[in-house]
């Protein structure tokens, strides 16, 4: 087991479970059959709402560390948005003493800090698409010191804690979700959500490509399908590969019930850079389960250079044992 009583791991898995709470709240009562396609509403204030919790958490616990979030409250300040941020404050204040539309805001900007030798990076709502859509989203949270993430922590509301932790195949359900936890040294472990007894995961060992199970995002927008094709087939994958929204997909990896996960670059953005809180909490979750994570080159994830991996292009994870395969055919079909 992991050493669950220390102040950074306590805070963790407490802070996870919390945001994860809210935002299920919000989906809970907001994302009903009657919402329009349009209306983003629910995931507008769930992620404000999660980021804002982080930041009063983290004032709580450390209030002199660093927190690096996807969200600032620039555009929530603005007058025409005082009903989402009246919102916002009446989840939030559920979860805290006084919320108030200030507060809120100040909360959700201690999100605002660049990376320094201590800092915590948050996604508050990891895979917004699958949450407006009733499929996988994650809240990530990670820290990380000295460039080298030591806690990741990823609450999976819509991920079952059965399928996770099954030792035999089992059909994807939905259930309770599950809270995943890797600790640098310590291993990767997950526990219902709502409460329960942790379990190590640890990656498959398969080592036949063809074989492979693979995960890529389910929206095509942030990769690039063709070229997953183009892998596929260079490597004689026999399944085609799994979409699903969020760093679900890392835990997913690291219980074992998928052997190889790539982001490949988007030919819309062929300079885009992988941010920070899209991969802390999952790398490390893959890492300590006994996978290997890198670059589409094969480097080392880099996150000392703000707020993307400026450094790293794309990413590769894996069981470890497929890796050096993956790279030879992502090299093969120009990625
Ligand atoms: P996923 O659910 O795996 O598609 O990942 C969701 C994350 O993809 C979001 O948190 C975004 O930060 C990130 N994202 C947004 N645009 C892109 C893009 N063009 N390429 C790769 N990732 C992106
Ligand atoms: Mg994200």
């Amino acid at each position: 087991m992991f050493n669950p009583n220390t102040p950074e791991i306590q805070f963790a898995l407490n802070t996870v479970r919390t945001a994860s709470k809210l935002v299920a709240q919000v989906q809970a009562e907001m994302v009903t059959a009657a919402l329009t396609k349009d209306d983003k509403s629910p995931v507008t204030i769930a992620d404000y709402g999660a980021q804002a919790l982080v930041g009063y958490l983290l004032d709580q616990t450390f209030p002199n560390d660093p927190l690096v979030g996807e969200e600032d409250s620039a555009s929530l300040r603005e007058e025409k948005n005082k009903e989402t941020l009246e919102r916002i404050a009446y989840f939030v204040g559920q979860y805290t003493d006084v919320a108030t539309m200030d507060s809120v805001c100040q909360w959700i900007d201690r999100g605002s800090a660049e990376s320094g030798s201590r800092y915590w990076t948050v996604d508050p709502i990891d895979g917004t698409k699958g949450f407006l859509r009733g499929d996988q989203y994650a809240v990530a949270l990670a820290l990380v010191e000295n460039g080298q993430v030591q806690v990741g922590a990823l609450g999976c509301p819509n991920l079952d804690i059965q399928y996770l932790t099954s030792d035999h195949e089992t059909a994807f359900n939905p259930g309770n979700g599950s809270l995943v936890v890797a600790v640098r040294g310590q291993g990767t472990w997950a526990a219902p959500l709502s409460g329960g007894d942790f379990v190590r995961l640890t990656v498959s060992p398969r080592g036949d490509a063809s074989q492979a199970r693979m995960l890529r995002s389910l929206e095509e927008a942030h990769t690039n399908v063709g070229q997953i094709g183009d892998l596929v087939n260079t490597l004689n994958v026999q399944a085609a590969p799994v979409g699903m929204d969020s760093q679900a997909k890392y835990a997913v990896l690291a219980a074992g019930k998928g052997d190889v996960l790539v982001r490949l670059i988007s030919a819309k953005m062929p300079d885009y850079k992988e941010k920070i809180w899209d991969q802390g909490a999952g790398s490390i979750v893959v890492e300590e389960a006994g996978g290997r994570i890198t670059d589409l080159h094969g480097r080392t994830l880099d996150f000392t250079a703000g707020r993307t991996l400026a450094h790293n292009r794309g990413i590769l994870a894996s069981n470890g044992g497929l890796h050096e395969v993956f790279l030879e055919g992502l090299v093969k079909v120009g990625a």
